[in-house]
C-alpha cells in the first residue's frame, strides 16, 4: 500500500483529530509483518541516502511534531538507525534564546535547513510558534495567526530551492500519553526524561489538539504536505515514517552523477 497517499492530509481539508483513531494500523495487522517491511525500508533508505549525497542536488527536511511522549525521539532512534551519520543532522528546537526572540520566528529555523545532499531532521520546529505560543499565549493572536501563511510561503520557497519537505504529526491518544508518562515515572532509568511540563501540559491536551487541527488544516500544502501518523503503536509509527520517506525519495528519481573525469584516459599505477 502507498502509505504517503493514505496518510497525507488533503490540502485545504478541515481535519477533526477526534475522528482519527491513533490506534489505527492501516495495511498491517501485526507487529511481526510490519517488522519485515521496516527492515526492508531501512535498507532501502540507506541506499537512497547514498544517492542523495552523491547527486548533491536535493536536500531532505523531515519535521517531527506531536504531543509530549508521542515518540519524536523514538522515531529518530529507530528510523534513522540505518543512515550514515555524516549526511544527517538532527536539530531539536527548544524554548528560543533571547537572541532568537529578537529575530523573526523563522530566523533560527532557516539556518538549520539541510544543505543539498543532506537529510535534516527537526525534533519540533517552526510549528511550535503556532502551537505552544498559541496555547500559552506567548504572543498575541494577531501575531501567531499570521504565521500559517508565513510558514506556507517559507516552505514553498524552500521546496522551489530543492528542499523536499516531509512533515509528520505523531497522533497519540490522551490515555496512551498517560500510560507512557506513567512508564517514565515507574522506570528509574527514565525518570530523567520527566519535567514539570509533562504534568502541567496534560491539562492543555485539548487546547493543543485544537492548535494542531489548525496547523494540519492550514499548512498541509501540495508542495509540503503533512502526514498524520497514528502513533499509539510504536511499530506502526516507525513503519509509516520509514515508508513515507522511502516513497518520497524514490519519487525524486535520483541518479548517480556522471564521472568527473574520462576514466578511459587514466591508468591506475
Ligand atoms: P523537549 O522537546 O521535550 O526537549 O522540550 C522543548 C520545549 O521547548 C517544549 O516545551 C517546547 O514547547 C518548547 N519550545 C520549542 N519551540 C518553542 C518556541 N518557539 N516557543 C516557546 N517554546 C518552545
Ligand atoms: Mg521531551
Amino acid at each position: 500500500m502507498n502509505l504517503s497517499r493514505k496518510l497525507m492530509i488533503e490540502p485545504g481539508s478541515r481535519l477533526r483529530l477526534s475522528r482519527c483513531d491513533p490506534g489505527d494500523t492501516p495495511g498491517f495487522n501485526s507487529k511481526a509483518s510490519a517488522a519485515r517491511v521496516l527492515e526492508k525500508n531501512l535498507a532501502r533508505l540507506a541506499e537512497l541516502q547514498y544517492l542523495l549525497y552523491a547527486q548533491n542536488r536535493h536536500a531532505l527536511l523531515i519535521v517531527l511534531q506531536g504531543p509530549d511522549a508521542s515518540g519524536k525521539d523514538g522515531t529518530i532512534r529507530h528510523v534513522m538507525s540505518g543512515l550514515n551519520p555524516q549526511g544527517v543532522v538532527v536539530t531539536p528546537f527548544k524554548v528560543p534564546s533571547a537572541e532568537e526572540l529578537d529575530h523573526d520566528f523563522l530566523w533560527r529555523v532557516h539556518q538549520k535547513v539541510p544543505p543539498r545532499g543532506d537529510i535534516g531532521i527537526f525534533n519540533r520546529s517552526h510549528y511550535e510558534d503556532v502551537l505552544v505560543v498559541r496555547v500559552h499565549e506567548l504572543a498575541p493572536r494577531e501575531v501567531w495567526s499570521r504565521r500559517y501563511e508565513q510558514i506556507n510561503a517559507f516552505e514553498k520557497m524552500l521546496v522551489e530551492n530543492d528542499v523536499r519537505i516531509l512533515k509528520f504529526f505523531l497522533h497519540i491518544g490522551k490515555d496512551e500519553q498517560k500510560k507512557r508518562i506513567q512508564e517514565r515515572i515507574d522506570d528509574p532509568t527514565r525518570n530523567w526524561k520527566l519535567s514539570a511540563s509533562d504534568f502541567e501540559e496534560r491539562k492543555y491536551f485539548d487546547d493543543y489538539r485544537k492548535a494542531y487541527e489548525d496547523v494540519l488544516s492550514h499548512c498541509s500544502t501540495p508542495t509540503a504536505p503533512w502526514y498524520l501518523v497514528p502513533s499509539n503503536h510504536k511499530w506502526f509509527r516507525n513503519l509509516a515514517v520509514s515508508q513515507i520517506i522511502v516513497e518520497a525519495l524514490e519519487e525524486l528519481h535520483m541518479k548517480f552523477p556522471p564521472p568527473q573525469i574520462d576514466l578511459s584516459k587514466f591508468r591506475l599505477q
